[in-house]
Order: structure tokens, then C-alpha cells, then sequence
């Protein structure tokens, strides 16, 4: 395939030739180019890990109640029974459970956790999954945007529901976020159903997996300045699309804890290459 094929097939590149960069695209360029390359090239290498798997049913069931869809002690039987029929159509990346049932009894404390420690701090004026798109300049001569699909806009600020195994450090999250910039961004240019000025309020709503989950809310606020800087990363972004081209690898950046046979799907078309297991020890 052509790099304009590859592009579209990704989704970064539309019809017209305009760029869209979505905030999970970008959070993996920055992380580690070459990643958001093989990924590009090797959509197949995605295979989604049983933590995400496990966020995505976890988020599926706090949508139902959002929504009013289920009561808040129906959130247990519905995130169990998400679980198992996503696993139905999927099966995950094995990393974090050794099997669908530990997988469904850490969403189950999960989302109980949820429902007690951060719905009830939840303003219940907003709208679940909202996906949104928005231009946010030229570059290279051609017009680029924003893509993605934000948790809980409402009319307080922004929610986003995370099920990370460690506590967030708000200052890294108000320091470095990239999410949290681009999703206020979004506000702020119309694309959401509330509007928003800068400084903008963004809301990390955290259950950390753990035995006994605890929830928080960790905010943090996002002024143009953290627009701008955004935009500066999606404007390297397009420089590398168009100067190296998707054949040649990209810059790398093994010292992530991300770049591994267990977190890096890519890992065997890239460090995997060279390094063994027994050159680690
Ligand atoms: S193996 Fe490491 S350097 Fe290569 S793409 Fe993955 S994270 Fe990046």
C-alpha cells in the first residue's frame, strides 16, 4: 500500500487530504514514534490488552447507569455480563488475568467501587460517549484536526472514567496530559454538547484495580497555552508523516516501560528483532 493508503486506513488522512489526528494516536507518538508508525503499517499488531479490555466493559457499565439505563446496584450484574460477552467476540492480549473469570471479578470490584466512590461526586447533567471532530489549523499546507470520543462532557467540566492498576500523581497529569488538553480543546471549539472557556476544568474520574478498589476524582486545567502545545506535537506529528514517510523507521524510545514483548504489540516487528529475553538478563 501507498502511504496515503496506509494514512486513510488509519483514519488520519480523509478524502479531501486534510489530516485528523486522534488523542490516542498522538498519546502514542509522543510516547514512542516508531510505535504509532508500525502501528499504522500493522493495524493487525492492536490486539487490545485484557486491562483496556477490562476499562472498556467498566465503562460500558458506568455508561448504562449514566444513561439511566440500570439502578446503581445493577452495576455488578451488568459489568459481569459485559465482560463475558465481549469475550464472546474478542479475546484479549492475556497480560494482566490468567483467564476471563479473574478478568470479570476485578471489573465486578471495579465498577462497585465506581458507583460508590465517584458517581455520587458526578454532576448527572451530561452526556455519555460523545464523539467529537474539530479543525485546529493548517500545516504543510493542509488543513488538520482533533478526533475522539470524550467519556462525560457536562456542564461543569469534562469527565473521563480510567481503571489504571496505580494511583494517578495529579501533577504529572496536570504537568504532561495530553488527553486533557486536546478533549477541553474540543469543548472549547464547539465540538462538545456544553460550552467551555479556557482555563477549562478537565476530571479524571479513578478506580485503581486493585483487591479493594478506591475511586477518586483527580481534576486538573487546561489553559491555551496546553492547546498550543498540543498542536505543536500533532504539527511534528504531520513534519514526520511527510518528511520520513511510512517506510523508514521512525526515531525509537526503548527506555519506556511500554517498550516490551508484554506491552508493545509491535515489539516483534521492532526491539524483538534484536533483542532476546536472555539479553535482557
Ligand atoms: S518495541 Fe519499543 S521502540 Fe519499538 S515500537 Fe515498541 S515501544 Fe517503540
Amino acid at each position: 500500500m501507498s502511504d496515503t493508503e496506509l494514512l486513510r486506513a488509519a483514519g488520519i488522512l480523509d478524502d479531501k487530504g486534510d489530516y485528523w489526528i486522534r488523542q490516542s494516536q498522538l498519546t502514542e507518538f509522543v510516547r514512542c514514534p516508531e510505535r504509532f508508525r508500525l502501528h499504522v503499517l500493522h493495524p493487525e499488531n492492536a490486539i487490545e490488552g485484557d486491562e483496556a479490555f477490562m476499562g472498556t466493559a467498566d465503562h460500558a457499565a458506568a455508561e448504562m447507569l449514566l444513561d439511566g439505563d440500570i439502578r446503581l446496584e445493577d452495576l455488578a450484574d451488568a459489568v459481569t455480563a459485559i465482560v463475558y460477552d465481549m469475550l464472546q467476540a474478542d479475546e484479549p492480549r492475556w497480560n494482566a488475568f490468567k483467564n476471563g473469570a479473574e478478568m470479570a471479578e476485578q471489573a465486578r470490584r471495579c465498577i462497585v467501587a465506581w458507583g460508590r466512590d465517584i458517581y455520587p461526586k458526578v454532576p448527572l447533567v451530561g452526556v455519555t460517549e460523545v464523539d467529537f471532530a474539530f479543525q485546529a489549523g493548517i500545516h504543510q499546507g493542509r488543513r488538520y484536526g482533533f478526533r475522539g470520543c470524550v467519556d462525560y462532557p457536562t456542564h461543569y467540566g469534562i469527565y473521563d472514567w480510567k481503571f489504571p492498576a496505580k494511583v494517578y500523581k495529579r501533577w504529572e497529569k496536570q504537568k504532561y496530559d495530553l488527553q486533557a488538553s486536546i478533549y477541553t480543546a474540543a469543548g472549547v471549539a464547539g465540538a462538545l454538547p456544553f460550552e467551555y472557556d479556557w482555563p477549562a476544568s478537565f476530571t479524571f474520574g479513578i478506580t485503581t484495580r486493585q483487591d479493594e478498589p478506591k475511586g477518586e476524582l483527580v481534576s486538573v486545567t487546561r489553559t491555551y497555552n496546553h492547546y498550543e502545545w498540543v498542536k505543536h506535537h500533532a504539527k511534528v506529528l504531520i513534519d514526520m508523516i511527510v518528511t520520513m514517510g511510512m517506510e523508514r523507521p521512525w526515531p525509537l524510545r526503548q527506555e519506556d516501560w511500554l517498550c516490551s514483548a508484554k506491552w508493545c504489540g509491535n515489539y516483534h516487528e521492532c526491539r524483538g528483532l534484536f533483542i532476546t529475553p536472555a539479553d535482557d538478563q
